[in-house]
């Protein structure tokens, strides 16, 4: 390492490690993460900018001012949420003009994570002003950790949609994909989402369901669908509460006869009643990006049954 280079380096440790804030801390918008329950999974650094910024925007006032007065924090706080992002975002803007910074918290967690706050940030990068982010407590990070679900790679989908037949298109859809797929969900409609569950995912198939994380009764459940299905279904109080659902992916290694998902395997089929065999193990591999011998195996498979 050039001498400059250690020296850039030494600089860069020791502004990092000295200031909570950033270094030019004027007009700056600061994205804080704040606890998903217990109020003691805040940060330090959190703590110090909700204390030093000129303002906080809070998604519901009223619900931050306890975490506020928990830790002595006086600042002015002003709303921000779904409703008057547009007029809201102007206001901000305004105060990091005139070189105030500001600090946007939601009502649990991460902001912008199912959360208001993408409108605000936007705005604010195209006008040039620093968007710095405090990170910290997340419901979907906190389930994936602890569920025993493969974290390697996953998808997040936010609320499902309310009616069932959304809901299961939306597993339909991840049914044959690899990767774990995590969604947010609400105690009014656990039970009728795992019903979902169950109708599209063999009752085998792996999932976990985390709820009220972080809090008194913190429960993190892993089984396959149908030993969860039934859990929740005979305990009212496995149905109270706030809910992250984890579903395990496709999993190749579990399919190594054929590599086939259930879907590509309906692909092959329906080629199989229109073509000859060997266009339909030629259509087949486009249309699902599987190799040509795992298709061509399990069309001859298909074919030696029928
Ligand atoms: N911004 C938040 C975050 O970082 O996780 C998510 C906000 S979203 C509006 C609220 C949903 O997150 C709840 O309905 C629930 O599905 C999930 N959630 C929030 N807190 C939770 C907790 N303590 N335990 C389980 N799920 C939680």
């Amino acid at each position: 390492m050039s001498n400059d280079n250690a020296e850039l380096t030494r600089n860069h440790l020791s502004s990092a490690s000295s200031h909570l804030m950033t270094d030019d801390n004027k007009g700056v918008l600061y994205i804080v993460a704040t606890p998903i329950g217990n109020l003691a999974d805040i940060s330090l650094r959190a703590l110090e900018v909700l204390k030093t910024v000129e303002l906080i925007a809070a998604e519901d006032t009223r619900n931050s001012k306890a975490l506020l007065n928990h830790y002595s924090i006086q600042t002015p706080m002003t709303s921000y949420h779904e409703h008057n992002e547009e007029s809201k975002s102007k206001f901000l803007l305004g105060k990091l003009k005139s070189g105030e910074s500001i600090a946007l918290i939601s009502d649990a967690g991460t902001p912008l994570i199912n959360d208001p706050g993408y409108s605000l940030v936007e705005k604010v990068k195209l006008a040039g002003f620093n968007v710095c982010p405090i990170p910290g407590a997340c419901a979907l990070i906190a389930a994936l950790s602890a569920s025993g679900i493969a974290t390697d790679r996953f998808s997040f989908e936010g609320f499902l949609p309310r009616t069932s037949g959304a809901r299961q298109a939306v597993f339909e859809r991840y049914r044959s994909r690899q990767g774990t797929l995590v969604f947010y969900e609400s105690s009014h409609r656990i039970v009728k989402c795992l019903d979902d569950v169950l109708a599209i995912y063999a009752a085998t198939h792996k999932i976990s369901i985390a709820r009220e994380l972080t809090k008194t009764y913190e429960t993190i459940v892993t089984g396959t669908v149908a030993e969860i299905h039934q859990l929740v279904n005979s305990d009212n109080n496995m149905q109270r509460g706030e809910f992250v659902v984890l579903i395990e992916g496709f999993d190749k290694k579990q399919h190594k006869d054929d590599g086939l998902s259930d879907d590509d395997v309906k692909t092959l089929k329906t080629l199989m009643t229109e073509c000859s065999l060997k266009t339909a193990v030629k259509l087949a591999v486009q249309l699902t990006g599987q190799s040509k011998k795992d298709v061509y195996k399990k069309a001859l498979a298909l074919q030696d049954n029928d």
